[in-house]
């Protein structure tokens, strides 16, 4: 080999490495991407360093010219395929053609095949170029090489003589290694980047994996070969109370000192492949409070696969606990209910064709019902109970799981062959098809009411008996006394009058005395037959002028009025009311009188009368600016005999308001007192609103 083919050797050789070198900056870095255009630019490249190799070619014969361009074209395809490889090999044939020569065709052809074989070598393995080995490489560069071997078989028979007698050894030699070195650079490279890339990914992984750690909503914990802590996220700190910094390197804190050997099995256990699968434990906080937690763990494996820790996930189910707790707790105490209440319980179901069957009773329903629970669950109602249609409480069975809305069935007396006895149903859906009846048995209740009614009619009529006598007593009585009183009165008028000089002075006063006593009682007796009298004569309800009323009743009282300087304003227009005139007139004359009576010393009586409607009644009230009345003696004073002064500061027989009251009662009205003492009072009475005729 002469000077010139050594330079093209070590040429072709530094334009191979090239190739390594843009594979590994144009086509491996950015490889994700895979733009048409950096194919294209590769293709480009490519082609460029296969003309500087072919321009670095030695002349074997006049017009056959040899160089790398085998290896190249072979390295195209295979590192690079389809799109670089095209165009590198238009452009080398192109120059080869322009070349010219006899071993033109051939030299296309090499180029052809040589682009081929690597296209057809990568189409097989171009998921692990990066992991092919120097042995394979040479395989391809020998297979790449025969190929070319071949092709030379169809140069001119000086060329082809010249190159199998001179270069065919060689190049045999020489070609394949050279192919299989690039190659490997170029794997390597490929090997090198896929390795950065994993190392990257893994980086990535780590972070994401921390993260997830750290957001995480439930503690996790690691611990090392020696159960130390390794690893301690916010929702341990959260839920155990230590700081990441308290605790990583130190062991575990939340043992509490009597779990320590059963952490330790636990941990062994799960260093033997034994992983815990959310078993319940108590755990302690740094405030010494227990926590409940649902332990989830898995051994930590290193590269080698050895054990290098153990991973926690610790749910805290402190909270979840304690409810199931107070629900089993508060389900206990509702069983309890249900099997201890004195009221029955009965759930049913309703099925098919409104099929109502025994789903439960309680032991009072058990007891009213005289049945046994497992006699009757899975039953039909109305076999159990055949009274239970004609009660009516089938049909409220059905419309209240039709409808959803409960419903109460009145009492009832329920009734078959077997047991009777009245009872109170509330029934209500509970879920979709169930229907729970509570009832109770209250034939006893029953009983007693219907006692108690009949007591009660009883001693109303033994009541209004004696009050009828009392009356009529009252009245005779009264009637009776009027004769020998008005006898004892006139007796002493006429002695005094006529004997008044015969008399000693004193013995005058003395029957003034009983003249005035004889006064007061016969008004007195007056009251009290008026009293008496009071709803013995038929009611005459008729629309009356309280205007007229008060007139008729100012008027009985205009010397009162006179006497006692008052003065009475009527305010505003009063209304007609439903009345009993006489009665009327009988309320309005005791309270005015009153009015007039009960007025401060010194104080003028001043009274306001008044009507006010409201519903169809009308409000008729006196007010007076008198002495007023204490709250306490409201309901006294309405009382028979019921005064609140003597006879020397007030005049009055306290039977006034008594008779009031009854006028109102008999009219159906009511009657009602405002008062403030020292101020005065208003008495009200309310009475029907007589409409316009
Ligand atoms: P009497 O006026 O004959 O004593 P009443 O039954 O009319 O009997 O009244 C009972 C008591 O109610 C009176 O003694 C008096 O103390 C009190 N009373 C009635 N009307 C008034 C009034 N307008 N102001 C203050 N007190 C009154």
């Amino acid at each position: 080999m002469g000077k010139e083919a050594a330079l093209a050797l070590v040429n072709n050789a530094a334009l191979l490495i090239s190739l390594a070198v843009i594979y590994s900056a144009l086509y491996i870095r950015f490889k994700k991407e895979k733009l048409l255009l950096q194919k294209i630019i590769s293709g480009l490249l490519l082609g460029v360093i296969a003309l500087a190799v072919m321009m670095n070619s030695w002349e074997l014969s006049p017009g056959v010219v040899f160089d790398t361009r085998s290896v190249v074209l072979s390295l195209t395809g295979l590192y690079f395929g389809f799109i670089p490889s095209i165009i590198t090999v238009i452009m080398t044939s192109a120059i080869r053609i322009l070349m010219g020569g006899s071993g033109a065709a051939v030299g296309v052809s090499v180029i052809i095949c040589s682009a081929t074989t690597g296209l057809l070598w990568r189409y097989r393995r171009r998921k692990v170029l990066h992991q092919m080995t120097l042995v394979e490489l040479y395989l391809f560069g020998i297979v790449v090489h025969l190929i070319m071997l071949f092709c030379m078989f169809f140069l001119p028979d000086d060329p082809r003589k010249a190159f199998f007698s001179i270069t065919a050894v060689p190049v045999m030699l020489v070609y394949p290694i050279a192919t299989a070195l690039t190659g490997w650079a170029m794997s390597n490279k490929e090997a090198q980047l896929k390795g950065e890339e994993a190392a990257h990914e893994l980086a990535l992984a780590r972070k994401r994996l921390a993260a997830i750690v750290e957001a995480s909503p439930v503690p996790i914990i690691s611990l090392d070969m020696g159960y130390n802590v390794t690893e301690w996220n916010q929702a341990a700190e959260k839920v155990f109370g230590w700081k990441r910094s308290e605790v990583i390197g130190k062991p575990l804190p939340i043992v509490p000192e009597e779990d320590i050997k059963t952490h330790k099995d636990l941990t062994e256990k799960t260093l033997s492949g034994d992983y815990q699968k959310g078993t319940l434990l108590i755990r302690e906080r740094k405030d010494g409070s227990k926590v409940v937690v649902r332990l989830h763990n898995a051994t930590i494996f290193n590269e080698e696969g050895k054990p290098e820790g153990i991973l926690g996930i610790l749910e805290d189910v402190t909270i979840q606990q304690e409810a199931e707790r107070a629900l089993k707790e508060s389900e206990m105490r509702f069983r309890e209910l249900y099997t201890n209440m004195n009221i029955g319980v009965a759930i049913y179901k309703v099925g098919e064709n409104d099929e109502v069957v025994f789903l439960d009773m309680n032991p009072a329903g058990c007891r009213i019902t005289e049945v046994s629970r497992d006699a009757i669950v899975g039953r039909r109602v109305e076999e159990v109970f055949p009274g239970i249609m004609e009660i009516g409480l089938y049909d409220i069975i059905i419309q209240v799981y039709k409808s959803g809305l409960s419903q109460r069935l009145p009492l009832k007396k329920y009734k078959d062959n077997r047991i009777a006895f009245w009872t109170d149903n509330y029934v209500y859906r509970h879920g979709k098809d169930e229907i729970v009846v509570i009832f109770e048995d209250v034939t006893q209740r029953e009983k007693t009411l219907e006692e108690l009614e009949r007591r009660v009619k009883e001693r109303t009529a033994e009541l209004e008996t004696a009050n009828k006598e009392l009356e009529s007593f009252v009245y005779s009585v009264s009637h009776d006394l009027r004769a020998p009183l008005r006898a004892i009165k006139g007796f002493a008028q006429i002695i005094s009058e006529r004997y008044s000089g015969a008399l000693p002075p004193e013995a005058g006063r003395y029957f003034n005395y009983i003249i005035s006593a004889g006064e007061n009682m016969s008004a007195l007796i007056q009251n009290l037959l008026d009293y008496s009298r009071l709803g013995r004569a038929a009611l005459n309800i008729e629309r009356v002028s309280l205007a007229q009323a008060v007139d008729k009743a100012l008027d009985t009282l205009a010397s009162k009025v006179k006497e006692e300087r008052g003065k009475v304003t009527v305010e505003g227009t009063l209304h007609f009311v439903e009345a009993d005139a006489a009665l009327l007139n009988r309320i309005l004359v005791n309270l005015i009188e009153n009015a007039l009576t009960y007025h401060v010393p010194e104080r003028p009586p001043e009274i306001n009368i008044s009507s006010m409607r409201e519903d169809g009644y009308v409000f008729l009230t006196v007010k007076d600016n008198g002495i007023g009345i204490d709250r306490k003696f409201y309901k006294k004073i309405f009382e028979i005999f019921q005064r609140l002064h003597s006879a020397e500061d007030y005049p009055g027989t306290g039977i006034g308001l008594a008779i009031v009251r009854k006028c109102v009662d008999l009219m159906g009205g009511e009657i009602f007192l405002e008062s403030t003492p020292g101020e005065g009072s208003a008495f009200s009475i309310k009475l029907k609103e007589a409409l316009n005729k």
